[in-house]
């Protein structure tokens, strides 16, 4: 299916774009955040990207490339942007000599700036203020008393009390791709689409599964003697190969002391990687999250490849502790004595994706076909963390209160497989936009210095995203989907009608270097989406407004509302269930805020209850079957609940209209029950 899929030809047009040079340069590394408001708690500072001293790394000042969001470190006032190079320099004096054209454009002519707030920006803000002068929009740095249409921020949601605009963090990100969570997000796909999630390593959480782990790991060499295997034990929340260990023998896991209180996952570890120039390298792409509901997902077009600085030899017990051997983090290897800084896309430690693809475009790889699996990497992993971050946004943003919407820049960690296949590392929420690089002038002696592959593809990657989520295009768009309303401002008609190029304001900006995924791919991904819609019925019934967890009474009313209790399923029993879960999720996930089920324990209850239901199905139909089962009757419940409605208001509408209605409703009805899709059950419009 995917071969010959739409996903073929986006590849397809990325991988030439790649082949010609033509994608701009990219990379860098995420610091670690924690949005901590989104937990309820009271807000931390905000934490920055640190270089981690992992293994036998020596202690070194902070490498400017992993840092991010501590340090608000502004350009200084006369300096405010890096010399451009030719090309920059030619679309500046294009854009000048447009300038002087036609008034139909933001910052030039009559019609307002977008205006954003970028007070919060913290590391991006020098590859912020870059992009707002190539889109000319307004600045406020100091943040303003009126309200910005866009709010810039360096780590979470809560970095700011916004209420309205646009703000381009997600509440709950910080939390919903930490190592744990992700984990355990992607486990719940893997149990139900084992096939399609084989691109995330076998993980266990430690300390709680640590005796699984061991007897899994046991498990597995009994049956095969020859299976020796190497383990990466990564820190729940470092970032930075912070803590970062191999192993051979699950024994070594050190359990004592900061295990228990810093919690870990155990992962395997992927000994056959793709190895350029005999080093191992991991790619950073970049991946915006333009709405949760409905979901956009968008894609750029390139990423960035870090290299290790000592050429790789599959893991052994010399060779196990060797960081720039097994890590590509930049933070570790820019301290190796090895790195070496370029500003050529194609050669160093840092390159550009596309300087890969490329490489082995020009030894026959069917690049066409990586892209392809990337993007089907990209698209599952994000249906994966969004059921969670659904409830997060609904208890930040509740219906019907004031809030801003919500966009996000994703960083994806990728491993290309020795056999090509990419392998999802991790996902970091705050992607260091960093655009200088740390150089050692003499030994221990480190200076910041513009870094010009960076620039090129942060820069882009801020600015595009600034433009598919401008609010004044939103509204043109609206507004050419309800023609009838009629278009406010003289001057967007003014631009419409004359049809002259020189009036788009966007004429001087090159292409948008991020390429939409999602919907676009929409069918062939769907399918997948079984939480999602688990998520929508837990929302329904978590009733208080702000509280993440379900009561038992809300469980009680699931239950009842979906007509799943029966003469083998009492309420009784239901309540045992529901103790019997949330009490064992309650002692394991650190969010220990409110009482309740959790999203995680509602979807383990509802497989329980699929299993109990639909025994012969294997798990997904089982689970797929129950949630058809529960949103037709919910239907019913909401029909009926209209038509009461209707009754008792019998002035609010015609009766010929709730006559149509009711009946079209009451016929499709029927058929939904089996092969249900997708109720609109969610009560939020996610932006
Ligand atoms: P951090 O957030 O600390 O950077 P990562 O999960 O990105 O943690 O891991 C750090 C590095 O370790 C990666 O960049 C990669 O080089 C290596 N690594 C991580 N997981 C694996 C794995 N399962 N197999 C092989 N290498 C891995």
């Amino acid at each position: 299916m995917w071969r010959s899929s739409p996903e073929r030809e986006l590849a397809a047009s990325w991988a030439a774009d790649a082949a010609a040079g033509r994608a701009p340069a990219a990379e860098a590394d995420e610091p670690p955040a924690v949005d901590a408001g989104a937990a309820g708690e009271p807000e931390r500072p905000a934490r920055e990207e640190q270089p981690k001293a992992a293994l036998q790394t020596p202690a070194r000042p902070r490498a400017a490339e992993e840092g991010d969001a501590r340090v608000p470190r502004r350009l200084p006032p006369a300096l405010p942007l890096a010399p451009p190079r030719p090309a920059a320099r030619a679309l500046c004096q294009l854009a000048k000599a447009r300038g002087r054209g036609r008034g139909c454009r933001r910052g030039s002519g009559s019609l307002r700036p977008v205006t954003v707030d970028s007070s919060k920006a913290r590391t991006s803000l020098d590859a912020l203020k870059i992009s707002l002068r190539q889109l000319r929009w307004k600045e406020f740095p100091f943040g303003r008393r009126l309200p910005c249409d866009i709010y810039w921020h360096g780590v979470s949601f809560h970095d700011n009390d916004i209420l309205s605009g646009q703000v381009n963090k997600f509440p709950g990100m910080t939390e919903m791709v930490r190592k744990i969570t992700l984990s355990r997000a992607l486990r719940i796909m893997q149990n139900l689409f084992p096939e399609e999630y084989n691109f995330y390593p076998r993980s266990w959480i430690l300390p709680e599964e640590f005796q699984l782990f061991v007897a899994q790991v046991r498990m597995v060499k009994d049956g095969d003697p020859s299976w020796k295997p190497t383990f990466i034990v990564k820190p729940d929340g470092g970032c930075q190969g912070d803590g970062i260990y191999l192993i051979k023998d699950p024994n070594d896991i050190r359990l004592t002391g900061t295990l228990q209180s810093r919690p870990a996952v155990v992962q395997e570890y992927i000994y056959k990687p793709l190895l350029i120039d005999k080093l191992k390298f991991d790619i950073r792409l970049y991946v915006l999250l333009k709405s949760l509901d409905p979901l956009e997902i968008y894609i750029a077009k390139d990423g960035l490849s870090r290299f290790c600085t000592e050429p790789y030899q599959e893991p052994n017990p010399q060779n196990l502790h060797h960081v720039f051997m097994h890590l590509t983090n930049y933070s570790l290897n820019i301290h190796s004595g090895k790195f070496i800084h370029s500003d050529s896309a194609s050669t160093g430690s840092k390159r550009t994706f596309s300087s890969i693809l490329c490489r082995l475009s020009s030894k026959g790889v069917d690049i066409k076909k990586v892209w392809s699996d990337i993007i089907s990497l990209v698209i599952k992993t994000v249906i994966a963390l969004t059921p969670e971050l659904k409830v997060f946004y609904q208890s930040d943003i509740p219906t019907g209160r004031p809030g801003p919407t919500c966009f996000q820049i994703l960083g994806f960690d990728i491993l290309l497989m020795k056999s090509l296949k990419p392998m999802l590392l991790e996902v970091n929420a705050n992607p260091s936009m960093r655009i200088e690089h740390e150089y050692e002038l003499s030994p221990g002696v480190f200076e910041n210095i513009p870094s010009l592959v960076d620039e090129e593809v942060k820069v882009a990657v801020i600015r595009d995203t600034l433009r598919l989520m401008d609010p004044l295009k939103k509204k043109k768009e609206t507004q050419s989907q309800h023609p009838e309303k009629p278009v406010t401002g003289k001057e967007d008609l003014d631009c419409e009608m004359t049809g002259d190029p020189d009036s788009n304001p966007e004429a001087h900006l090159p292409s948008i270097c991020l390429k939409q995924v999602f919907p676009k791919y929409a069918k062939q991904f769907n399918y997948l989406r079984l939480v999602d819609r688990m998520a929508n019925l837990f929302i329904r019934f978590l009733g208080i407004k702000g509280t993440m967890k379900l009561g038992p009474t809300g469980f009680r009313t699931f239950i009842r509302n979906c007509k799943l209790s029966s003469s083998s399923l009492s309420m009784a029993a239901v309540d045992i269930l529901y103790i019997d879960i949330t009490r064992r999720w309650n002692s394991v996930t650190l969010d220990q805020r409110d009482s309740g089920m959790c999203l995680q324990a509602f979807v383990e209850a509802f497989f329980f209850l699929a299993q109990r239901k639909f025994k012969m199905l294997p798990l997904h139909e089982q689970v797929a079957s129950l949630i058809d089962l529960c949103e037709y009757h919910l239907s019913l419940l909401d029909e009926k609940r209209l038509v009461c409605g209707r009754r008792r208001r019998p002035q609010s509408s015609p009766p010929q209209e709730m006559n149509a209605r009711t009946q079209s409703a009451a016929g499709s009805l029927a058929p939904r029950m089996i092969g249900a899709n997708k109720l609109p059950h969610s009560r939020h419009a996610l932006s």
